[in-house]
């Protein structure tokens, strides 16, 4: 059954924030889309914005005139209003319908609405809001089905007893940003290398954050779908920050390149005055994972030739300094971690 709603009388300047709460209800609550009468560009933008972070195929179109679409529509029409029928009165025989156009208003519908639906369908018979009126039929119509739907989105929210647990599918962001598949296999590269110099370090007695790591690493390049570039660094910045990921996972992409570059040499390379280089643990992982993978897993040695080569004598040195302070820290050889997992 497709189910579309749509929302009469949306006033840009009034309506703004309660359209948007019908359309995010009828996306959360399973319909496959929404249509608003007056077009609206700022809301569909909006809407946009969630699916492209939460998932699903949720549609959203503005400036659609009621009339005309009535009338083409092929399926049943539902308008909730308070002076309806009882929802508990009708809804096993509208669930039986093929497809659903839910209608609801704004502050006065017009009497056609009236005769045009099939079904005029009441929420109790006081007056409240749209946006509770099509959350409650829509719960009744899917029997609660609607609370089993995988909206297979970037973010995803674990349910938990407090605070809050949120889940971000990396992969699916490098592919969605449009990470070339050589990149996406070298952050894989980089991921697997991180993750056991960051567990040598845990077991050294080390705090470090995984699960930073894990999505740091898989996503330090993603910047990498826009540029080649040094800038890189900077759109990644800029993509993390369009999923709303965790402040440390920005840190990890903003200070991942080679050893580190402080604010001249980031000058120098057209890079915004900033410092760069890597501060937390975290962000030191990372950062060396990445020096230590080319397109093959590689020894310190072939690191620095190819610094020596690209970046110069300043930055061969962090390059060892950095090797050496994980490699003290983890108790072992950074290389020996290499040799392991090639
Ligand atoms: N007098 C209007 C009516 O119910 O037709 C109230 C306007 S209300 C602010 C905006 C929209 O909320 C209505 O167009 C209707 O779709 C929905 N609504 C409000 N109360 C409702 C109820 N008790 N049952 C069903 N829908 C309701």
């Amino acid at each position: 059954m497709a189910i579309v709603v749509y929302r009469y009388g949306h006033r840009i300047a009034r309506d703004k924030r309660i359209t948007t709460h019908v359309a995010l209800v009828a996306r959360a609550f399973s319909a496959d889309g929404i249509l608003i009468d007056t077009k609206d560009e700022k809301i569909e933008e909006n809407i946009k914005k969630v699916n492209e972070k939460f998932g699903g195929n949720f549609f959203i179109k503005s400036g659609i005139p009621w009339k005309e679409y009535f009338k083409k529509w092929n399926g049943k029409i539902v308008h909730l209003t308070m002076y309806g029928e009882r929802i508990d009165k009708v809804i096993d025989e509208i669930r039986k319908s093929k497809d659903l156009l839910i209608v609801v208003g704004a502050e006065k519908v017009p009497k056609e609405f009236y005769e045009l639906a099939d079904y005029n369908v009441s929420i109790g018979n006081q007056p409240h809001s749209e946006v509770a009126a099509l959350a409650i039929f829509l719960h009744f119509l899917l029997q609660g089905k609607w609370l089993e739907k995988d909206f297979n989105g970037v973010v995803k929210i674990i349910p938990c007893k407090k605070g809050k647990k949120i889940k971000y599918n990396c992969l699916k962001i490098l592919e969605k940003e449009g990470c070339s598949k050589a990149v996406i296999e070298h952050c894989m590269k980089v991921k697997k290398l991180a993750l056991e110099i960051a567990r040598r370090l845990e077991k050294n007695g080390i705090k470090i954050d995984m699960e930073a790591i894990e999505m740091g690493a898989l996503l330090h390049d993603v910047g990498r779908s826009k540029t080649h570039g040094i800038m890189h660094i900077i759109e990644g910045i800029k993509i993390a920050r369009k999923y709303g990921l965790p402040e440390k996972v920005v840190g990890i992409i903003k200070r991942h390149a080679g050893a580190g570059i402080d604010e001249d040499e980031a000058v120098k390379l057209g890079l915004p005055r900033d410092d760069y280089t890597p501060r937390t643990i975290e962000e030191m992982v990372v950062a060396h994972a990445d020096n230590l993978v080319g397109y093959k897993y590689r020894m310190l040695e072939d690191a620095i030739r190819e610094f020596k080569r690209k970046a110069g004598k300043k930055a061969v040195l962090k390059l060892k300094e950095l090797h050496k302070k994980l490699s003290n820290l983890a108790g072992i050889d950074i290389d020996k971690i290499v040799e392991e997992i090639k």
